[in-house]
């Protein structure tokens, strides 16, 4: 693997004092940062067999930042976007999405999952983490194939529901695969990993979610559910069980800081304490959020301390798979929400895609900040475009301005996947062609009429 000097470049760390070099370099060895520092301080004859990426060529300085880390997204949805916009929940689960995903063939979700991948990688995601997946073992191919780093899952329901009968998992097959999942991918790969899944309250058991707290906290393995995502799911617990979502998950002992709870729009302050004391693991979803759930609490988590990280969510209910487009959404949806200008500035946006997400997938001491020492998960912003001229502010700039544009270079564990916004692992091409195709067959297949 090729070394790389990165020159003349302003560096947005993301470490604990938000340091930012100006006019820096940043030396990547062996998929790891090598070091970094104030171009002043560079010692070129050190790295003079380094392939040297000159920052500087622009008007401004190009900007290193650590690569966006999703953690919540449904990579196996790609190929249903756009199937059910403007319509109710109901038509988009019974009559558009549950057809659609129960007619994946393993082909068709190693495409979805590349379409989903090659979108991030060129708004600048280095790491994911699947939200509910179909066929896992596809996505991990997928994540193999393309350089990313992905964390795969398994779509888990272990309470039979309208949706078809090959979704339903009985609760023992339930653990087994996704047990299974977790002993066939964990340090089999070193950008593949495996979490478990339970999809959401509706139509997973008390058990299930009893076993998979065991199982997480004695393999340090997290899971994924949607919690507190709908009123509808707020409404069903408390006629079901007399519990709120989030009370319902505490009393089965189901709240860890291995847990990734998806939206967690209805949650009360005592609730919001109880995910604080657990140090649960918020993930917000602002375009999904703005679609179908609500407005989640999140300038009160931060204010509490809890991790919030981001993603994209669902293709079918976002519909763009790009986290340039979700901080911009995040740094405004709030302010509107609290009539606060000042609510989850555009500092606490970054961190959110960022750092955070690193913690989320308890990562943080591998990647989610420049410094030395850790995977160089990084991409490079070009902000000499229109889109983000001028630039005052430079955070400022990144989340409320610049589009996906300005992502120029993307690298992952020192591989550089995407240089001047051309695709180096995927032929994009291919991709669109093969996506379409196979997208078009789905619904005929499924029979879905929109
Ligand atoms: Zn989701």
């Amino acid at each position: 693997m090729k070394n790389h000097l990165f020159t003349n470049a302003t560096i947005i760390t993301m470490d604990d004092d938000g340091r930012i070099i100006e006019d820096g370099y940043l030396a990547v060895a062996g998929g790891r940062i090598e070091a970094l520092g104030p171009m002043a301080t560079l010692d070129y004859a050190r790295y003079a067999a380094y392939e040297q990426i000159d920052c500087g060529t622009g008007y401004k300085r190009r900007v290193l930042l650590p690569g966006f880390i999703q953690t919540h997204t449904h990579t196996t949805q790609a190929l249903g976007r756009g199937l059910a916009d403007d319509v109710n929940l109901r038509v988009w689960t019974h009559e558009r999405i549950w057809p659609y995903e129960s007619s994946l063939t393993e082909e068709d979700a190693y495409v979805s999952a590349t379409l989903s991948i090659a979108e991030m990688i060129r708004s600048g995601t280095t790491s994911f983490c699947e939200a509910s997946g179909q066929k896992p073992d596809a996505i991990a191919h997928a994540v193999i194939d393309t350089g990313i780093k992905g964390v795969v899952c398994l779509s888990t329901m272990d309470i039979p529901g309208e949706f078809p009968d090959s979704m339903y998992l009985p609760t023992p097959k339930a653990m087994e695969e996704n047990f299974s999942l977790v002993e066939r991918w964990r340090g089999k790969h070193e950008r593949v990993d495996a979490c478990l899944n339970l999809l959401n309250l509706f139509n997973t058991s008390e058990t299930l979610w009893k076993e998979f707290f065991t199982y997480s906290e004695q393999n340090d393995v997290l899971v994924q559910a949607h919690v507190a995502e709908a009123l509808t799911e707020w409404e069903y617990t408390q006629a079901v069980y007399g519990k709120t979502p989030l009370r319902l998950v505490d009393s089965w002992g189901g709240l860890s800081p291995r847990l990734l709870a998806a939206h967690m729009v209805h949650v009360d302050d005592e609730e919001l304490e109880t995910v604080r004391r657990y140090d649960v693991k918020v993930q917000h979803l602002p375009a999904a959020d703005l679609r179908i759930a609500g407005f989640a609490p999140i300038a009160k988590y931060l204010d509490a301390g809890v991790n919030v990280s981001m993603g994209t969510n669902s293709p079918p209910c976002n519909n763009r798979m790009n986290m340039m487009d979700e901080m911009w959404l995040a740094g405004l949806m709030h302010k509107a929400y609290h009539n606060d200008p000042t609510a989850v500035p555009a500092r606490a946006v970054l961190r959110m895609a960022t750092i955070n997400g690193a913690r989320a997938l308890g990562r943080e001491k591998q990647t989610g900040s420049l410094q030395a020492g850790k995977q160089a998960d990084l991409i490079v912003l070009n902000l000499n475009k229109l889109v983000a001229t001028p630039t005052h502010d430079l955070i400022s700039t990144i989340v409320y301005q610049a589009t996906s544009e300005t992502v120029d270079t993307v690298m992952v564990n020192g591989k550089i996947l995407m240089r001047g916004r051309e695709l180096t692992t995927i032929n994009e091409g291919w991709l669109v062609q093969e996506a379409e195709r196979r997208a078009q067959a789905i619904v005929k297949r499924a029979g879905i009429r929109y």
